[in-house]
This record gives structure tokens, sequence and C-alpha cells, in this order.
């Protein structure tokens, strides 16, 4: 038996996090087999599609933000999002991410309505839509909710509010993006937030309320991942040498996920692309490590050097076909099965509003 059981409490959160990477493959076999006895053993693709890079946000750790002049920025056209779309579902990805910088205006809402209209009549309302768009008004993750989108992302990033503030300028602001993941559930969405982890001055205490965070937020979905600095921007030498810690952050990453698996056993948690940026299996290892989704990149090949969130993300020189050929072939070596041509839903969320999940 494990000697890693179900924590309860703050301490025991912070006990986990704590794990010296000699007792880790103990605590990653406990959050593995959890995980395939709560949400099954399958590990579901979200193909995702980043097809803007316009932002009107400027958090000081991400690459893409307003003030980075030397990002060439770009909008892939609607025809491209869709056929991208297409091919997902084609290729049976149960679901699709669409991902962008933030922008805010009547405009920008009625594109995305209108291309969740076209890729629902496209793929037979069969392929499920996930937006990660940024923070919305209500009525604005309404429209696209009835429009066919199902399930949001937006990461808190921290739940510390002192450290949201240290990351970001003076007019983003932390209860806001919280309104926002209330405003999602109102809205009728399967709920994802998530945090990224390593950053400056962050505890295992802040990630333990990290966690709690999720929990009362009573979470549907998880994306995090280690954070990983971009040269262009303030933060770029926050941490002094990066290389020499870049172990000790991946190895961070993984913890967090086992330690949110073992709270949270019957949410989606899916094994970030930060994490490969770090180590050449880190979604692997992510999976082993408690994680259920693995966001194969659908971007336009075109398109992808231009979003870069943090410096040497991975893929960005391949195609659609090249990652889904390359992500399949990397489960397999590990023995995990795909669920192709299914949602791969959070269980979470059909439990919490009374629903069997399908
Ligand atoms: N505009 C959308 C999408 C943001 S990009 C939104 O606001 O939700 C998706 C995620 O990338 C962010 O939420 C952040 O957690 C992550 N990210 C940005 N910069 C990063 C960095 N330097 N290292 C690791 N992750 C980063």
């Amino acid at each position: 038996m494990s000697s890693f059981g179900r924590p309860a409490t703050k301490e025991e959160l912070i006990a986990i996090l704590a794990t010296e990477e000699a007792d880790s493959a103990e605590l990653f076999n406990a959050a593995r087999e959890l995980t395939i006895e709560t949400v099954g053993a399958k590990v579901y693709f979200r193909g995702i599609i980043e097809w803007s890079n316009v932002c009107i946000k400027d958090c000081f750790y991400c690459g893409i933000r307003k003030s980075n002049r030397q990002v060439e920025r770009y909008v892939i056209p609607d025809e491209k999002i869709i056929e991208a779309a297409v091919w997902a579902w084609k290729a049976g990805y149960g679901s699709i991410v669409m991902q962008s910088g933030e922008q805010r205006s009547r405009q920008f809402t009625d594109k995305v309505t209108r291309l969740l209209q076209a890729i629902m009549r496209e793929t037979n309302g069969e392929l499920g839509v996930t937006l990660s768009l940024g923070e919305q008004s209500f009525d604005t993750y309404k429209q696209w909710f009835d429009a066919g989108a199902k399930r949001y992302l937006l990461r808190i990033e921290t739940s510390n509010r002192e450290l949201y503030t240290s990351l970001h300028p003076p007019d983003h602001h932390f209860e806001e993006r919280v309104e926002c993941l209330i405003a999602l559930r109102e809205a009728g969405y399967q709920v994802g937030t998530g945090v990224m982890i390593g950053l400056p001055g962050q505890t295992d205490e802040m990630l333990a309320d990290d966690i709690l965070f999720f929990k009362k937020m009573d979470i549907d979905m998880i994306g995090m991942g280690p954070y990983i600095p971009h040269h262009q921007t303030p933060m770029a030498s926050a941490i002094p040498d990066f290389e020499a810690v870049k172990k000790q952050q991946f190895y961070k990453g993984l913890v967090m996920i086992a330690a949110t698996r073992l709270f949270l056993p019957d949410i989606n948690i899916a094994a970030s692309t930060a994490l490969q940026a770090l180590n050449d299996v880190g979604r692997e290892l992510g999976i082993m490590a408690g994680a259920n989704i693995i966001m194969p990149n659908i971007t336009d090949s075109e398109y992808r050097a231009s979003y870069q969130l943090y410096d040497n993300k991975p893929c960005t020189g391949e195609t659609s076909s090249m990652c889904h050929d390359c992500m399949t072939l990397r489960l397999s070596a590990y023995g995990v099965e795909i669920g192709f041509n299914e949602h791969g839903d959070s269980k979470h969320f059909f439990r919490r509003i009374g629903a069997e999940t399908h």
C-alpha cells in the first residue's frame, strides 16, 4: 500500500508538495492509480488552436503581452480556424481549445460567436469546444455558451493576492478574475482554472492554498504548468539562473499535479505544454503523475513561432498531423490509451450538476 493517502488538510498538502524526489515514484504512482480509479485510464486530446496573439493585457510574465513590441501580431483567418477544428474532429479529437490573447469588443465577441456557430455546423455539433479567451462579461460568456462552447479555461495564475499583484500591472485585478470564474459557472460552463508553478516568491504554502482555491471554487478542470521566463518580459531575469533550477521547476510541476489529483480526484487535469518545454517527456510524465488531458497543438505552423508565451516553447516547427502522430506514439510508449472520438468531459462537472456522466 502506498503511504500517500488522500490529503485532507492544508498541512497534508504542504507535506505532499515537499516530497523529496527520492520518494516521488510512490507519490506519482498513487496519483496515477487514483486517476485510473476515478476518471479512468484513458487520456483525452484537446487540439489547441492559438488563433491570435493580439492582447490588451500586459502580464509581466507573458511573451505576448501588449508592451512586447518585438512580437509580430497575427489573427488567423476564420476559414483557417474552422479548417483546423474540422481537422481535429476528423482526427478523432473529442474537442478543441480556442485560445488567444485577450480582446474586449463587440467585434471580438461576435467574431468568436460566428466561429463557434460555423464549427458546430461543420462538425455536426459533435466537436467539444473549450474557450480560453480571458476576462469577459457574463453576457459575452453566455453568448459564446449559447453558440456552442461548453468549457472555459481561465487560470487564476496564483490564488495569492499579493503574488498576483506583483505579476501584473495595477489595472489587472485578482478579484475581477475570480468574478469571471463565478460568471462562467453561472453561464453553464465546465470551468477550468489553474496556476503557474515555481513563480518567483511562490512557496509550497501558496501552492497548497491554490489547491484549496480550486476546491472552494468547485472547479471542474485544471490546466497548470511550470513558470518559464520569456526573455522579452519584465520578469526575464526574476529567476537569476533559470537553467540551474530547470529540473526543480519541472519536478515541482509534477508534484503539484499529483497533489491536486489526490485532493480533487474527479476533475480533469491537463499535462501542460510547459512541462514539455522543460523535459523531453514532460507531458508523458505529467500523465504518469495524475493528469488525464493533453493538448496537442493544431495551430497552423505558419503562426506557431509568434505564440511564444515563454522561451523555448516546443513543437513550434511542427504541423498538426506531426503533433498527432508524435503524441500518440509517445503515450503508447507509456502504455497509455487515448480516448479518441470521446469528449472526455469532467466527471466532476456532471456530479456537481447532478447528472450522469456521458
Ligand atoms: N488570454 C488568455 C490565455 C492566456 S495564455 C487568458 O488570459 O486566459 C494561457 C496561459 O499561459 C496563461 O494563463 C498563463 O498561465 C500561461 N503563461 C503565460 N506566460 C507564461 C510563462 N512565462 N510561463 C508559463 N506559463 C505562462
